[in-house]
């Protein structure tokens, strides 16, 4: 089955005639629809809110559209915090989870009153001095080489983030000691996970750990956090969470566990950033070149500056070539950048139709963690974001870089008394 795009070929060609290739374009009525979706699916659950993950697409107008649906930010640095506040999202609609965090960006998330995640033990002194303890703490849990549920969980063991077990029973009384009302608790252990049972198996995790924070500290928990990570299906074969699915799955695990021992109202929240905005971004790009060595090579005038995930995990993205959509698949070409890097390709051995000079390509699931990856390497300019809006007008979102963006750095005046 070929994965659709939300536009013509003469509406595209329109948009090209305005806006220089390449650029993201994101859909805004797929981005909404699918978001309330989302937000239906746990509705169940009084307090469920979702942080978006800003890192995935840290554009203000993704971000506006999102909080007026009624999400939250998931910041991780300073600058994602300060993107936050423009949208205007400010406070507990803020998570911030960091780790190895500088104290401005404690100090930043502070001033907004956003729910403090730690990473770790040692950053409750952190805080304290930069910054200050908040009523409100919560703790980055990392399972290690636990199981929940019986599903095993990667191996988390082997990463930097979050707190052990032991740990977490130790940081909470930590901050209780150092005047805490609130608590919560989170974990994130998944990336573009598929299996729905995954993030059930997650929820209960948490769910029976919070029963356990009870037993042992006599703490309620206000809120778990279990994390983003819901894939999307980049693969036409693969197929998408069934959001519903996970949300009823996680409504039982609830109500056995959470709500038998009385823990009920507890909030749930997800920071999911790729499954929310990653199937609705496509980047655009014209085929400049064709060359035939040993393979087949199809030039375009995008590189991985504009989207690394090919390059960097080998990640497949579907590619439709405009107009051709339903022409036989005669071709095997090797889809290319044009950096000096053997990696910068968006596709290898893809089966094709024939493509000439000119056509434009169509380059799915780009939404997420796309033009955010986006880097200058090889003198490279990124490109442009746009927005198809729901009433079918096309709006600038954000403007490809300019050569005098790349030099804003150097001073070439200073250059000159330079010897
Ligand atoms: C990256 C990240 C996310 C979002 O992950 P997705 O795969 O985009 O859903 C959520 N939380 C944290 C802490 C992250 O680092």
């Amino acid at each position: 089955m070929e994965k659709e795009i939300p536009f013509s070929k003469e509406k595209l060609e329109k948009i090209k005639n305005e806006y220089p290739t390449p650029f993201h374009i994101y859909d805004e009525k797929s981005i909404k629809e699918n978001a309330k979706r989302f937000l239906e699916a746990f509705s169940w659950n009084e307090g469920f809110k979702e942080y978006f993950a800003v890192k995935a697409t840290p554009n203000p107008y993704i971000l506006k559209i999102l909080k007026d649906i009624g999400f939250g930010a998931d910041c991780s640095s300073l600058t994602e915090l300060m993107l936050a506040e423009e949208v205007g999202i400010t406070g507990e609609e803020i998570m911030f989870t960091s780790n190895n965090t500088p104290a401005e960006e404690y100090e930043k998330a502070r001033e907004l009153g956003a729910i403090i995640n730690l990473d770790d033990i040692s950053h409750i002194p952190f805080l304290a001095e930069h910054g200050g303890i908040p009523d409100l703490i919560s703790f980055r849990y990392n399972p290690g080489n636990q199981r929940a549920g019986g599903f095993i969980m990667g191996n988390p063991a082997e990463v930097k983030y979050g707190l052990t077990r032991e740990q977490i029973f130790t940081g909470l009384e930590e901050v209780r000691k150092r005047g805490v009302k609130r608590f919560g608790l989170h974990t994130f252990i998944a990336s573009n996970q598929l299996d729905p049972q995954y993030f059930i198996d997650t929820a209960e995790m948490m769910f029976e750990l919070a029963v356990e924070v009870k037993k042992r500290l006599d703490i309620n928990l206000e809120f778990v956090n279990i994390g983003g990570g819901i894939g999307i299906p980049y693969r036409p074969e693969e197929e998408a969470v069934d959001l519903e699915f996970v949300g009823q799955g996680i409504k039982n695990k609830y109500n056995k566990i959470i709500k038998e021992n009385n823990l009920d109202p507890m909030a749930i929240y997800m920071e999911c950033g790729r499954m929310i905005t990653g199937p609705y971004g496509y980047l655009v790009s014209e085929v400049i070149h064709k060359k035939d060595i040993y393979k087949k090579h199809v030039g375009l005038d995008g590189s991985m500056n504009d989207l690394m995930r090919p390059g960097i995990y080998d990640a497949y993205h579907h590619i439709t070539v405009l107009g051709k959509e339903d022409k036989p698949k005669t071709e095997t070409y090797d889809v290319t950048g044009s950096l000096c890097e053997s990696i910068d390709r968006f596709a290898v051995d893809r089966d094709l139709p024939k493509i000439d000079i000119g056509d434009t390509l169509v380059i799915h699931d780009t939404g997420a963690h796309g033009h955010a990856m986006g880097f200058n390497y090889n003198g490279k300019l990124r490109g442009g974001e746009l927005l198809l809006r729901e009433n079918g007008e096309v709006v600038e979102i954000r403007r490809p870089e300019t050569v005098e963006d790349y030099f804003r750095t150097l001073d070439f005046d200073k250059l000159k008394d330079f010897e």
